[in-house]
């Protein structure tokens, strides 16, 4: 146990850590693991306040693993982002530049 009363511990999946651990020391990011997992979790909390205030009409879903799914509430409609080759396909406006690819792209589930 540790004496350093400004740690704490994190259970995750190890698994999940360790294949992703790999990953991370083929990046030969100058940061340790854990800190780098914390940097990224406080990353994805920005982000979704940032989406939650600018575009509070929006939601992801899981639908159907087909891309990643937006959800309208103030139109009631669904739109889908995904990739295509190096574009970046939005099912109501294509390659066009639109606040779903925005908000697709800013969210911490978006995996193209
Ligand atoms: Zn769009």
């Amino acid at each position: 146990m540790p004496t350093d009363r400004n740690y704490t511990n994190l259970t995750i999946n190890r698994d999940r850590a360790e294949k992703y651990r790999d990953s991370f020391e083929t990046l030969k990011i100058n940061q340790t693991f854990n800190t780098w997992v914390l940097d990224l979790i406080e990353s994805g909390i920005d982000k979704m306040r940032f989406l939650r205030k600018t575009f509070p009409g929006y939601s992801f879903a899981e639908l159907d693993g087909e891309g990643f799914t937006i959800i309208d509430k103030t139109k009631n409609k669904i739109f889908r982002i995904h990739y295509e080759g190096k574009d970046l396909i939005c099912s109501e406006h294509a390659k066009a530049i639109c606040d779903h690819k925005l908000y697709a792209c800013f969210h911490p589930k978006f995996l193209g």
